[in-house]
Protein backbone atom coordinates (compact mmCIF):
# COMPACT_ATOMS: atom_id res chain seq x y z
CA UNK A 1 0.00 0.00 0.00
CA UNK A 2 1.18 3.50 -0.64
CA UNK A 3 3.31 4.97 2.12
CA UNK A 4 2.12 8.55 2.22
CA UNK A 5 -0.71 10.37 0.45
CA UNK A 6 -1.21 14.15 -0.40
CA UNK A 7 -4.59 15.65 0.47
CA UNK A 8 -5.00 18.60 -2.20
CA UNK A 9 -7.92 20.08 -0.89
CA UNK A 10 -9.72 21.66 2.23
CA UNK A 11 -12.69 21.94 4.61
CA UNK A 12 -14.45 18.64 5.82
CA UNK A 13 -13.62 16.57 2.63
CA UNK A 14 -9.84 16.74 3.82
CA UNK A 15 -10.27 15.57 7.07
CA UNK A 16 -12.57 12.69 5.35
CA UNK A 17 -9.69 11.30 3.35
CA UNK A 18 -6.93 12.18 6.56
CA UNK A 19 -9.50 10.02 8.40
CA UNK A 20 -9.48 7.05 5.98
CA UNK A 21 -5.64 7.12 5.35
CA UNK A 22 -4.98 6.77 9.26
CA UNK A 23 -7.18 3.39 9.44
CA UNK A 24 -5.44 2.45 6.79
CA UNK A 25 -2.07 3.23 8.38
CA UNK A 26 -1.02 5.67 5.89
CA UNK A 27 0.97 8.90 6.54
CA UNK A 28 -0.74 12.08 5.66
CA UNK A 29 0.21 15.23 4.33
CA UNK A 30 -2.50 18.13 3.84
CA UNK A 31 -1.28 21.48 1.41
CA UNK A 32 -3.54 24.68 2.89
CA UNK A 33 -3.86 28.08 1.93
CA UNK A 34 -2.72 30.73 4.34
CA UNK A 35 -6.49 30.86 5.03
CA UNK A 36 -6.77 27.51 6.55
CA UNK A 37 -3.30 27.55 8.32
CA UNK A 38 -5.11 26.41 11.38
CA UNK A 39 -7.57 24.08 10.03
CA UNK A 40 -8.28 20.90 12.37
CA UNK A 41 -7.23 18.86 9.68
CA UNK A 42 -3.93 20.74 9.19
CA UNK A 43 -2.90 20.19 12.71
CA UNK A 44 -4.24 16.49 12.30
CA UNK A 45 -2.35 15.01 9.42
CA UNK A 46 1.64 14.18 9.60
CA UNK A 47 2.96 16.83 7.67
CA UNK A 48 1.59 20.06 6.10
CA UNK A 49 3.14 22.45 3.23
CA UNK A 50 1.51 25.92 2.70
CA UNK A 51 0.66 26.69 -0.64
CA UNK A 52 -0.26 30.20 -0.93
CA UNK A 53 -2.47 33.07 -0.05
CA UNK A 54 -6.23 32.56 0.36
CA UNK A 55 -7.55 33.06 -3.22
CA UNK A 56 -8.35 29.32 -4.57
CA UNK A 57 -5.90 30.24 -7.95
CA UNK A 58 -3.15 30.98 -5.89
CA UNK A 59 -3.29 28.02 -3.83
CA UNK A 60 -5.70 25.09 -4.17
CA UNK A 61 -5.79 25.61 -7.98
CA UNK A 62 -2.21 26.14 -8.18
CA UNK A 63 -1.13 23.04 -9.73
CA UNK A 64 3.09 23.50 -9.86
CA UNK A 65 2.44 24.42 -6.34
CA UNK A 66 0.77 21.29 -5.07
CA UNK A 67 3.29 19.20 -7.00
CA UNK A 68 6.36 20.61 -5.77
CA UNK A 69 4.38 20.41 -1.95
CA UNK A 70 3.90 16.29 -3.34
CA UNK A 71 7.75 16.44 -4.02
CA UNK A 72 9.16 17.87 -1.00
CA UNK A 73 7.42 15.65 1.23
CA UNK A 74 8.12 12.04 -0.70
CA UNK A 75 4.19 11.31 -1.17
CA UNK A 76 3.54 9.19 -3.72
CA UNK A 77 0.11 9.99 -4.38
CA UNK A 78 -2.16 12.52 -4.81
CA UNK A 79 -6.21 12.57 -2.96
CA UNK A 80 -8.15 15.50 -5.16
CA UNK A 81 -11.32 15.14 -2.93
CA UNK A 82 -13.86 17.06 -4.63
CA UNK A 83 -13.99 20.55 -6.77
CA UNK A 84 -10.74 22.43 -7.41
CA UNK A 85 -8.61 20.01 -9.54
CA UNK A 86 -10.68 17.19 -8.84
CA UNK A 87 -11.68 17.12 -12.66
CA UNK A 88 -9.13 18.55 -14.21
CA UNK A 89 -7.70 16.55 -16.55
CA UNK A 90 -4.20 18.67 -16.90
CA UNK A 91 -3.78 18.57 -13.10
CA UNK A 92 -3.87 14.65 -13.47
CA UNK A 93 -1.62 14.19 -16.60
CA UNK A 94 0.74 16.65 -14.34
CA UNK A 95 0.43 14.34 -11.32
CA UNK A 96 1.03 11.19 -13.46
CA UNK A 97 3.74 12.38 -15.44
CA UNK A 98 5.97 13.78 -12.33
CA UNK A 99 5.37 10.30 -10.96
CA UNK A 100 2.78 10.70 -8.98
CA UNK A 101 -0.45 8.15 -8.53
CA UNK A 102 -3.67 10.42 -9.07
CA UNK A 103 -6.43 8.75 -7.02
CA UNK A 104 -9.02 8.92 -9.38
CA UNK A 105 -9.20 7.56 -13.20
CA UNK A 106 -6.44 8.46 -15.68
CA UNK A 107 -6.42 11.49 -17.03
CA UNK A 108 -7.96 10.38 -20.98
CA UNK A 109 -10.85 9.30 -19.24
CA UNK A 110 -11.23 12.68 -17.44
CA UNK A 111 -10.96 14.33 -20.41
CA UNK A 112 -13.52 12.45 -21.91
CA UNK A 113 -16.07 13.17 -19.65
CA UNK A 114 -15.01 16.31 -18.44
CA UNK A 115 -16.34 17.21 -22.38
CA UNK A 116 -20.14 16.45 -22.19
CA UNK A 117 -20.35 16.25 -26.22
CA UNK A 118 -17.89 13.19 -25.69
CA UNK A 119 -19.10 12.06 -23.00
CA UNK A 120 -22.77 11.57 -24.18
CA UNK A 121 -21.40 10.23 -26.92
CA UNK A 122 -19.54 7.30 -25.20
CA UNK A 123 -22.57 6.88 -23.32
CA UNK A 124 -24.88 6.39 -26.31
CA UNK A 125 -22.58 3.79 -27.46
CA UNK A 126 -22.61 1.95 -24.27
CA UNK A 127 -25.89 1.93 -24.54
CA UNK A 128 -27.01 4.23 -21.08
CA UNK A 129 -30.17 6.54 -21.84
CA UNK A 130 -29.63 9.77 -22.29
CA UNK A 131 -31.98 13.34 -22.98
CA UNK A 132 -33.11 13.53 -26.30
CA UNK A 133 -30.56 16.45 -28.82
CA UNK A 134 -28.76 17.68 -31.30
CA UNK A 135 -26.33 14.89 -32.44
CA UNK A 136 -23.27 15.93 -30.64
CA UNK A 137 -22.08 19.72 -31.03
CA UNK A 138 -24.23 22.42 -32.99
CA UNK A 139 -22.66 23.46 -36.38
CA UNK A 140 -22.86 27.41 -37.35
CA UNK A 141 -25.57 26.83 -39.60
CA UNK A 142 -28.47 28.25 -38.32
CA UNK A 143 -30.89 25.93 -40.55
CA UNK A 144 -29.23 23.02 -39.21
CA UNK A 145 -29.69 24.56 -35.58
CA UNK A 146 -33.40 25.45 -36.09
CA UNK A 147 -34.20 22.45 -37.46
CA UNK A 148 -32.63 20.45 -34.39
CA UNK A 149 -34.99 22.55 -32.13
CA UNK A 150 -37.99 21.83 -34.06
CA UNK A 151 -37.09 17.85 -34.11
CA UNK A 152 -36.38 17.77 -30.10
CA UNK A 153 -39.44 19.71 -29.40
CA UNK A 154 -39.95 23.08 -27.34
CA UNK A 155 -38.74 24.02 -24.92
CA UNK A 156 -34.44 22.79 -25.42
CA UNK A 157 -32.28 23.46 -23.32
CA UNK A 158 -28.55 24.77 -25.06
CA UNK A 159 -25.63 23.71 -23.02
CA UNK A 160 -21.65 24.50 -23.05
CA UNK A 161 -19.54 21.06 -24.00
CA UNK A 162 -16.85 22.30 -20.95
CA UNK A 163 -19.50 23.85 -18.71
CA UNK A 164 -19.64 22.49 -15.23
CA UNK A 165 -20.81 23.86 -12.12
CA UNK A 166 -24.72 24.95 -13.05
CA UNK A 167 -22.85 27.41 -15.51
CA UNK A 168 -22.99 27.85 -19.30
CA UNK A 169 -26.97 26.56 -19.62
CA UNK A 170 -30.00 28.49 -21.45
CA UNK A 171 -33.23 27.11 -21.67
CA UNK A 172 -35.54 28.48 -24.93
CA UNK A 173 -38.99 28.55 -24.68
CA UNK A 174 -39.64 29.61 -28.34
CA UNK A 175 -38.23 29.57 -32.40
CA UNK A 176 -38.13 33.29 -32.18
CA UNK A 177 -35.32 32.94 -29.30
CA UNK A 178 -33.24 30.30 -30.37
CA UNK A 179 -30.39 31.50 -32.66
CA UNK A 180 -29.61 34.56 -30.39
CA UNK A 181 -29.83 31.89 -27.53
CA UNK A 182 -27.21 29.33 -29.37
CA UNK A 183 -25.01 32.56 -29.97
CA UNK A 184 -25.26 33.75 -26.72
CA UNK A 185 -24.57 30.75 -24.97
CA UNK A 186 -21.56 30.36 -27.48
CA UNK A 187 -19.82 33.36 -26.30
CA UNK A 188 -20.19 32.75 -22.89
CA UNK A 189 -18.72 29.08 -23.00
CA UNK A 190 -16.12 30.53 -24.97
CA UNK A 191 -15.64 33.44 -22.20
CA UNK A 192 -16.20 31.35 -19.13
CA UNK A 193 -14.55 27.88 -19.84
CA UNK A 194 -12.46 28.27 -23.19
CA UNK A 195 -14.12 26.49 -25.38
CA UNK A 196 -17.36 27.69 -27.40
CA UNK A 197 -18.59 23.96 -28.19
CA UNK A 198 -22.23 24.08 -27.44
CA UNK A 199 -24.90 21.91 -27.63
CA UNK A 200 -28.67 21.10 -27.65
CA UNK A 201 -31.09 18.82 -25.72
CA UNK A 202 -34.61 18.83 -24.54
CA UNK A 203 -35.54 20.66 -21.56
CA UNK A 204 -37.17 18.21 -19.14
CA UNK A 205 -39.65 20.97 -17.21
CA UNK A 206 -39.79 18.61 -14.12
CA UNK A 207 -37.35 15.65 -13.44
CA UNK A 208 -35.95 14.56 -10.34
CA UNK A 209 -31.98 13.77 -9.95
CA UNK A 210 -31.11 10.77 -9.23
CA UNK A 211 -27.22 9.25 -9.71
CA UNK A 212 -25.11 5.82 -9.39
CA UNK A 213 -22.45 5.14 -7.78
CA UNK A 214 -20.09 3.18 -9.35
CA UNK A 215 -16.31 1.49 -8.23
CA UNK A 216 -13.82 0.19 -10.41
CA UNK A 217 -10.56 -1.49 -10.42
CA UNK A 218 -7.05 -1.81 -12.38
CA UNK A 219 -8.49 -5.66 -13.26
CA UNK A 220 -11.85 -4.39 -15.35
CA UNK A 221 -13.58 -5.70 -11.67
CA UNK A 222 -16.37 -3.02 -12.00
CA UNK A 223 -19.29 -2.90 -9.18
CA UNK A 224 -22.32 -0.43 -8.88
CA UNK A 225 -23.80 0.91 -5.33
CA UNK A 226 -26.83 1.29 -6.25
CA UNK A 227 -28.60 4.77 -6.52
CA UNK A 228 -28.87 8.90 -4.69
CA UNK A 229 -32.04 11.02 -4.76
CA UNK A 230 -29.98 14.84 -4.75
CA UNK A 231 -33.43 16.59 -6.07
CA UNK A 232 -33.45 18.95 -3.13
CA UNK A 233 -31.57 21.59 -4.92
CA UNK A 234 -30.38 25.78 -5.01
CA UNK A 235 -29.21 27.02 -8.06
CA UNK A 236 -28.33 23.97 -9.31
CA UNK A 237 -26.32 22.92 -6.15
CA UNK A 238 -27.71 20.31 -3.57
CA UNK A 239 -28.32 20.38 -0.24
CA UNK A 240 -30.04 17.07 0.59
CA UNK A 241 -29.67 13.83 -0.63
CA UNK A 242 -30.42 10.40 0.60
CA UNK A 243 -30.42 6.79 -1.03
CA UNK A 244 -31.72 4.93 -1.68
CA UNK A 245 -34.13 7.17 -4.32
CA UNK A 246 -37.50 6.73 -2.55
CA UNK A 247 -40.64 5.46 -5.48
CA UNK A 248 -38.85 4.26 -8.20
CA UNK A 249 -38.62 0.79 -9.02
CA UNK A 250 -36.28 -1.04 -7.84
CA UNK A 251 -35.97 -3.77 -11.12
CA UNK A 252 -35.53 -0.45 -12.95
CA UNK A 253 -32.48 1.17 -10.58
CA UNK A 254 -31.18 -2.47 -10.83
CA UNK A 255 -30.51 -2.59 -14.52
CA UNK A 256 -29.61 1.12 -14.85
CA UNK A 257 -26.34 1.09 -12.52
CA UNK A 258 -25.47 -2.32 -14.12
CA UNK A 259 -25.68 -0.60 -17.37
CA UNK A 260 -23.30 2.15 -15.67
CA UNK A 261 -20.96 -0.83 -14.29
CA UNK A 262 -21.24 -2.27 -18.28
CA UNK A 263 -20.21 1.85 -19.57
CA UNK A 264 -17.21 1.64 -17.37
CA UNK A 265 -15.86 -1.34 -17.93
CA UNK A 266 -16.14 -0.40 -21.96
CA UNK A 267 -13.97 3.23 -21.23
CA UNK A 268 -11.79 1.40 -18.79
CA UNK A 269 -13.02 3.30 -15.57
CA UNK A 270 -10.91 2.95 -11.97
CA UNK A 271 -11.83 4.52 -9.26
CA UNK A 272 -14.66 6.02 -7.47
CA UNK A 273 -17.58 7.68 -10.11
CA UNK A 274 -20.73 8.65 -10.58
CA UNK A 275 -23.52 8.97 -13.32
CA UNK A 276 -25.91 11.64 -13.03
CA UNK A 277 -29.80 11.13 -14.53
CA UNK A 278 -32.85 13.30 -14.86
CA UNK A 279 -35.63 11.24 -13.71
CA UNK A 280 -39.40 12.56 -15.52
CA UNK A 281 -42.04 10.25 -15.92
CA UNK A 282 -40.72 7.07 -15.05
CA UNK A 283 -37.85 7.18 -17.30
CA UNK A 284 -33.84 8.09 -17.12
CA UNK A 285 -32.07 10.73 -18.87
CA UNK A 286 -28.11 10.66 -18.20
CA UNK A 287 -26.77 14.32 -18.14
CA UNK A 288 -23.18 13.50 -17.30
CA UNK A 289 -20.19 11.40 -15.46
CA UNK A 290 -18.68 12.52 -12.29
CA UNK A 291 -15.10 11.58 -12.36
CA UNK A 292 -14.23 11.81 -8.25
CA UNK A 293 -15.84 11.66 -4.59
CA UNK A 294 -18.91 13.18 -4.72
CA UNK A 295 -19.78 15.12 -1.67
CA UNK A 296 -22.56 12.82 -1.16
CA UNK A 297 -20.68 9.60 -0.61
CA UNK A 298 -21.85 8.87 2.81
CA UNK A 299 -25.32 8.07 2.13
CA UNK A 300 -24.15 5.27 -0.06
CA UNK A 301 -21.53 4.15 2.85
CA UNK A 302 -24.41 3.87 5.51
CA UNK A 303 -26.59 1.82 3.26
CA UNK A 304 -23.94 -0.48 1.92
CA UNK A 305 -21.45 -0.60 4.85
CA UNK A 306 -18.11 0.07 1.82
CA UNK A 307 -15.57 2.93 2.40
CA UNK A 308 -15.81 4.86 -0.65
CA UNK A 309 -12.73 6.64 0.10
CA UNK A 310 -10.36 3.87 1.19
CA UNK A 311 -11.88 1.91 -1.70
CA UNK A 312 -10.51 4.29 -4.22
CA UNK A 313 -7.03 4.60 -2.51
CA UNK A 314 -7.08 0.38 -2.82
CA UNK A 315 -7.97 0.68 -6.70
CA UNK A 316 -5.39 3.48 -7.61
CA UNK A 317 -2.93 1.36 -5.71
CA UNK A 318 -3.76 -1.47 -8.27
CA UNK A 319 -5.38 -3.85 -5.61
CA UNK A 320 -8.50 -6.01 -7.10
CA UNK A 321 -11.77 -5.00 -5.39
CA UNK A 322 -12.37 -7.32 -2.35
CA UNK A 323 -16.04 -7.57 -3.69
CA UNK A 324 -18.45 -8.50 -6.42
CA UNK A 325 -21.45 -7.67 -6.81
CA UNK A 326 -23.54 -10.47 -5.72
CA UNK A 327 -21.59 -9.62 -2.26
CA UNK A 328 -23.27 -6.18 -2.09
CA UNK A 329 -26.43 -5.02 -0.37
CA UNK A 330 -28.58 -2.35 0.41
CA UNK A 331 -29.89 -2.04 4.30
CA UNK A 332 -32.07 0.81 4.94
CA UNK A 333 -32.15 4.37 4.35
CA UNK A 334 -29.83 7.11 4.91
CA UNK A 335 -30.29 10.97 4.09
CA UNK A 336 -27.72 13.86 4.14
CA UNK A 337 -28.51 17.47 5.44
CA UNK A 338 -25.30 19.64 3.95
CA UNK A 339 -24.50 22.25 6.74
CA UNK A 340 -23.73 25.76 5.15
CA UNK A 341 -22.77 28.63 6.36
CA UNK A 342 -25.19 31.06 4.51
CA UNK A 343 -28.77 33.02 5.42
CA UNK A 344 -31.46 30.09 5.17
CA UNK A 345 -33.34 31.96 2.95
CA UNK A 346 -31.99 34.06 0.69
CA UNK A 347 -28.86 31.68 0.60
CA UNK A 348 -26.09 34.90 1.44
CA UNK A 349 -22.79 33.53 3.00
CA UNK A 350 -22.06 34.17 6.30
CA UNK A 351 -18.58 33.67 6.89
CA UNK A 352 -17.09 34.63 10.01
CA UNK A 353 -15.95 32.99 13.58
CA UNK A 354 -18.28 29.72 15.03
CA UNK A 355 -18.32 31.17 18.99
CA UNK A 356 -20.22 28.30 20.04
CA UNK A 357 -20.31 24.73 18.37
CA UNK A 358 -22.28 21.70 19.32
CA UNK A 359 -21.76 18.58 17.57
CA UNK A 360 -25.27 15.84 17.51
CA UNK A 361 -24.93 12.74 18.15
CA UNK A 362 -27.17 9.00 19.31
CA UNK A 363 -27.67 6.28 16.89
CA UNK A 364 -27.36 6.48 13.56
CA UNK A 365 -25.86 9.76 13.23
CA UNK A 366 -22.65 10.55 11.13
CA UNK A 367 -20.73 14.42 11.80
CA UNK A 368 -18.36 14.92 8.99
CA UNK A 369 -17.63 18.77 9.95
CA UNK A 370 -13.74 20.29 10.11
CA UNK A 371 -15.52 23.06 12.07
CA UNK A 372 -15.52 23.76 15.81
CA UNK A 373 -16.02 25.82 18.39
CA UNK A 374 -13.59 29.04 17.73
CA UNK A 375 -13.17 27.85 14.22
CA UNK A 376 -13.46 30.87 11.39
CA UNK A 377 -15.14 30.33 8.62
CA UNK A 378 -12.63 32.02 5.39
CA UNK A 379 -14.88 33.61 2.81
CA UNK A 380 -12.84 32.25 0.18
CA UNK A 381 -14.32 29.09 -0.13
CA UNK A 382 -17.89 27.15 -0.59
CA UNK A 383 -20.13 27.74 2.31
CA UNK A 384 -20.54 24.20 3.60
CA UNK A 385 -19.02 23.97 6.80
CA UNK A 386 -20.39 20.55 7.09
CA UNK A 387 -22.62 17.05 6.65
CA UNK A 388 -25.34 15.41 9.41
CA UNK A 389 -25.62 11.63 7.72
CA UNK A 390 -28.94 10.42 9.42
CA UNK A 391 -29.09 6.32 8.74
CA UNK A 392 -32.40 4.72 9.73
CA UNK A 393 -33.66 1.10 8.85
CA UNK A 394 -36.06 2.30 6.98
CA UNK A 395 -36.61 6.53 5.73
CA UNK A 396 -39.19 7.80 8.62
CA UNK A 397 -36.65 6.19 11.05
CA UNK A 398 -33.84 8.44 8.88
CA UNK A 399 -35.83 11.27 8.78
CA UNK A 400 -36.91 11.22 12.44
CA UNK A 401 -33.53 10.86 13.71
CA UNK A 402 -32.57 14.04 11.69
CA UNK A 403 -34.92 15.62 13.15
CA UNK A 404 -33.52 14.78 16.39
CA UNK A 405 -30.08 15.78 15.19
CA UNK A 406 -30.98 19.18 13.62
CA UNK A 407 -32.56 19.90 17.21
CA UNK A 408 -29.68 18.96 18.86
CA UNK A 409 -27.13 21.20 16.64
CA UNK A 410 -25.82 24.38 18.24
CA UNK A 411 -23.85 26.63 15.89
CA UNK A 412 -23.56 30.02 16.99
CA UNK A 413 -21.70 33.19 15.66
CA UNK A 414 -22.63 32.69 12.21
CA UNK A 415 -25.89 32.02 10.67
CA UNK A 416 -26.46 28.67 8.75
CA UNK A 417 -29.31 26.41 6.97
CA UNK A 418 -30.09 24.84 9.62
CA UNK A 419 -33.50 25.96 10.11
CA UNK A 420 -34.34 25.27 6.32
CA UNK A 421 -33.15 21.88 6.84
CA UNK A 422 -35.87 21.51 10.13
CA UNK A 423 -38.49 23.29 7.94
CA UNK A 424 -37.90 20.47 4.85
CA UNK A 425 -37.71 17.81 7.59
CA UNK A 426 -41.24 18.66 8.47
CA UNK A 427 -42.30 19.53 4.62
CA UNK A 428 -45.29 17.04 3.70
CA UNK A 429 -43.99 16.24 -0.14
CA UNK A 430 -40.46 15.99 1.14
CA UNK A 431 -42.01 13.65 3.76
CA UNK A 432 -43.47 11.59 1.01
CA UNK A 433 -40.57 11.71 -1.20
CA UNK A 434 -39.82 12.11 -4.60
CA UNK A 435 -39.77 15.67 -4.86
CA UNK A 436 -38.56 17.60 -8.26
CA UNK A 437 -34.82 19.31 -8.64
CA UNK A 438 -37.21 22.48 -8.50
CA UNK A 439 -39.40 21.58 -5.57
CA UNK A 440 -37.65 23.76 -3.39
CA UNK A 441 -37.08 27.01 -5.23
CA UNK A 442 -40.66 27.05 -5.69
CA UNK A 443 -41.19 26.56 -2.28
CA UNK A 444 -39.19 29.12 -1.15
CA UNK A 445 -40.64 31.94 -3.89
CA UNK A 446 -37.10 31.81 -6.02
CA UNK A 447 -36.22 32.14 -9.74
CA UNK A 448 -33.83 30.16 -10.97
P1 LIG B 1 -23.16 20.88 -14.50
O1 LIG B 1 -21.99 20.12 -15.02
O2 LIG B 1 -23.00 22.36 -14.69
O3 LIG B 1 -23.56 20.49 -13.13
P2 LIG B 1 -25.37 19.27 -15.59
O4 LIG B 1 -25.41 18.79 -16.99
O5 LIG B 1 -25.07 18.26 -14.54
O6 LIG B 1 -24.36 20.51 -15.49
O7 LIG B 1 -26.73 19.98 -15.24
C1 LIG B 1 -26.91 20.68 -14.04
C2 LIG B 1 -28.38 20.89 -13.73
O8 LIG B 1 -29.02 21.59 -14.80
C3 LIG B 1 -29.18 19.60 -13.61
O9 LIG B 1 -29.10 19.04 -12.30
C4 LIG B 1 -30.57 20.09 -13.93
O10 LIG B 1 -31.09 20.81 -12.81
C5 LIG B 1 -30.32 21.10 -15.03
N1 LIG B 1 -30.41 20.46 -16.38
C6 LIG B 1 -29.37 20.02 -17.13
N2 LIG B 1 -29.82 19.47 -18.30
C7 LIG B 1 -31.17 19.57 -18.27
C8 LIG B 1 -32.24 19.18 -19.16
N3 LIG B 1 -32.00 18.58 -20.32
N4 LIG B 1 -33.50 19.45 -18.77
C9 LIG B 1 -33.78 20.05 -17.60
N5 LIG B 1 -32.84 20.45 -16.71
C10 LIG B 1 -31.55 20.21 -17.03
Amino acid sequence: MFDKILIANRGEIALRILRACQEMGIKTVTVHSQADAEAKYVALSDESVCIGPAPSNLSYLNIQAIISAAEVTDSQAIHPGYGFLSENADFAERVEKSGFTFIGPNSETIRLMGDKVSAKEAMKKAGVPCVPGSDGALTSESSEILAAAQKIGYPIIIKASGGGGGRGMRVVHTEAALLNSVAMTKNEAQATFGNPVVYMEKFLENPRHIEFQILADKHKNVVHLWDRDCSLQRRHQKIIEEAPAPGVPERQKNKLASRCADACKKIGYVGAGTFEFLYENNEFYFIEMNTRLQVEHPVTESITGVDLVQEQIKAAFGEKLSFRQKDLNINGHSIECRINAEDPYNFTPSPGTISRFHFPGGPGIRVDTHAYSGYKVPSHYDSMIGKIIAYGSNRDQAIARMKIALSEIVIEGIKTNIPLHIDLMNDLAYKNGGVSIHYLENKLGIKS
